[in-house]
């Protein structure tokens, strides 16, 4: 399976200039081996006209709402964004459901729509904290916390929504690892990898979904990718803060490519 790369712009950069200077140079680093996909998902403003100036990068977006038109102001649909060109949508965010109360209902909806649109859904889920005194103690409740995230995000979504195995990724990323209001210093690789096979075994029993891909983010760079992705069980990387810096984001995209197979 190919490696995926998100890159969570998140709110930044500031100008449409610096956003597609940025998404150009990225672009054109992109390794032409076919074992990767690269995935930026930049603010709504830009989506459309980075379209128009890259060719190997998809697009994403961060967020989307769960009607398809009408007067819901501010809101912007799946449809609209199948239309300006993204092919993927990021749902769920901790940041969302931190600082604007989203709540595991609103990301279930908000699933179900994109899923129905024919948008790629990269749900992310995450414990807040992790005991640091007991570690085993520690994975024991992100798991039964990411557990009650997934039961309740993806009500009512069976094996016949998904239409391949790429309409549905989930992202583990443990809060107190995301870079910005975090801890920020990364998951341990082996603990991220326990983490996302136990993501992976309960999404086959309770879902029947065999081949649902997930990734880690929080704090990955250049310098520690790879350690995450020697794991054969995670599939790929959600990157913030360091996908804004492009020979930075060159370095992760480069490292991916090396230990992805074919
Ligand atoms: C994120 O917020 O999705 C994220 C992974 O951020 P960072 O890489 O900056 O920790």
């Amino acid at each position: 399976m190919q490696k995926l790369i998100v890159a969570n712009w998140k709110m930044n950069p500031i100008s449409a200039k610096e956003a597609f200077s940025l998404a150009k140079k990225i672009d054109a680093g992109i390794p032409k081996k076919k074992n990767i996909e690269v995935v930026i998902a930049p603010p709504f403003p830009y989506l459309e006209c980075i379209k128009y100036q890259v060719s190997s990068i998809k697009l994403g977006a961060q967020d989307v709402f769960w009607e398809d038109k009408g007067a819901y102001t501010g809101e912007v649909s799946p449809t609209m964004l199948k239309n300006l060109g993204a092919e993927y949508v990021i749902v769920g965010h901790s940041e969302r459901r931190r600082l604007l109360n989203e709540t595991d209902e609103m990301v279930n909806k908000k699933v179900q729509a994109s899923m129905k649109a024919g948008l790629k859904v990269i749900l992310c889920v995450g414990e807040p904290k992790r005991a640091t005194r007991d570690m085993r103690q520690g994975i024991k409740e992100a798991k039964s916390f990411v557990k009650r995230q997934l039961q309740r995000d993806l009500k009512g979504i069976s094996k016949s929504h998904v239409a391949n195995p790429m309409s549905l990724i989930v992202a583990y990323e443990p809060i107190w690892a995301i870079s910005a209001g975090g801890a920020g210093k990364p998951d341990k690789p082996e603990d991220a990898a326990e983490m996302i096979r136990f993501i992976k075994q309960f999404l086959t029993t309770h879902y029947s979904l065999l081949a649902t891909p997930v990734l880690y983010g929080g704090s990955v760079n250049s310098s520690n990718v790879r350690n995450f992705l020697q794991y054969e069980e995670v599939d790929g990387a959600l990157v913030g803060s360091a996908s804004l810096k492009h020979q930075e984001f060159k370095k992760i995209i480069a490292a991916v490519s090396s230990v992805a197979y074919y």
